[in-house]
């Protein structure tokens, strides 16, 4: 009996699903969109390994984004700090906290219910800046994690993320506030607050920060 034939008779007998010989079903597209969970975490299996820049040598795991991947708003910053390497999630660390209590405070939302990552996915020793070549070795990963969310608005937390996404130099103080285009889609705009933790060492700050989200959920609303 050929190969084909022996399938057959298994399938008859009941048996392919013991020998693995069921093809598995794909889970349902979610109201025929694509199902942004799934395509994330196939995105971030293929980079959990990733050596393509220094920063591998130093971290304790990548940290990928989190959150609702259905939100109209991505927040996006720097790179992880110390907790967030240990615990593998971003934004876990004060500023973190800091950024969910504005987010409840100007929104109304759970972190949970905004999705939350870093142009630099691995964290640079002594917290440093990630370098130029660090951030643009890093962009494709923010880059797809965007084509699969396509948020409304990209939300840059501090110059590094601005100047990662936008591709220039930029001055928060300067365009903080203001929206740009999304270089790679036409649909999405790019706006500029302050880092968090600029806003935890000059807490005289915290107005500006409140009036730019409040800005910002016009935009999403
Ligand atoms: S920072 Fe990005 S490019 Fe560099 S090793 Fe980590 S995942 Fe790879």
């Amino acid at each position: 009996m050929g190969v084909e034939e022996t399938l057959k008779a298994l399938k008859v007998l009941g048996l392919g699903e013991i020998y693995g010989l069921k093809r598995r079903e794909e889970p349902p597209l979610r109201g025929g969109e694509r199902d942004k969970r799934r395509l994330l975490e196939e995105h971030f299996r293929s980079f959990r390994d990733c050596t393509r820049c220094p920063l591998h040598k130093h971290r304790t795991q990548v940290v990928f984004g989190d959150g609702n991947p259905y939100s109209p708003v991505v927040f996006v910053g720097e790179a992880p700090g110390e907790e967030e390497d240990a615990q593998g999630k971003p934004f876990v660390g004060r500023a973190g906290r800091y950024l969910n209590r504005k987010i409840q405070e100007v929104f109304g939302l759970r972190r949970e219910e905004v999705y939350i990552t870093n142009v630099c996915k691995c964290r640079p020793p002594g917290n440093r800046k990630p370098t130029p070549a660090e951030i643009s070795a890093c962009f494709p990963y923010l880059k797809r994690e965007i084509d699969i969310i396509e948020p409304k608005v990209i939300c840059c937390l501090g110059a590094t993320a601005g100047e990662g996404i936008l591709g220039k130099k930029l001055s928060v103080t300067k365009v903080r506030g203001q929206t740009f285009p999304y270089p790679y889609n036409p649909k999405i705009r790019v706006f500029l607050t302050y880092h968090p933790a600029y806003i935890l060492r000059n807490p005289r700050a915290d107005g500006d920060f409140t009036e730019d989200l409040e800005r910002l959920r016009e935009l999403i609303d």
